[in-house]
């Protein structure tokens, strides 16, 4: 920061006191939720998953966990 700009800073603090930089009360501070998850019982393997509910296809019931998934794809190949 040069001395011009530090002058300009303080000019602008002094008339008005919430300026704080570009940086300052400007930047809106976005938190992103956490994602909500379902327990979900997986329609192959019975177990209980913790499911993003985005991830959840329309009919629950019908929920294969990736471990199934995965058990799937290797038989097929
Ligand atoms: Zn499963």
């Amino acid at each position: 920061m040069g001395r011009n700009d530090r002058e300009r800073f303080l000019q602008l603090q002094k008339e008005n006191p919430d300026y704080v930089g570009f940086r300052g009360n400007n930047t809106v501070v976005t938190r992103t939720p956490p994602p909500t998850t379902e327990t979900v019982v997986c329609s192959v393997c019975q177990r209980k998953r913790n499911v993003a509910s985005d991830s959840l296809p329309e009919d629950v019931r019908s929920y294969v966990c990736l471990q199934c998934q995965e058990d799937a794809a290797n038989d097929a190949g």
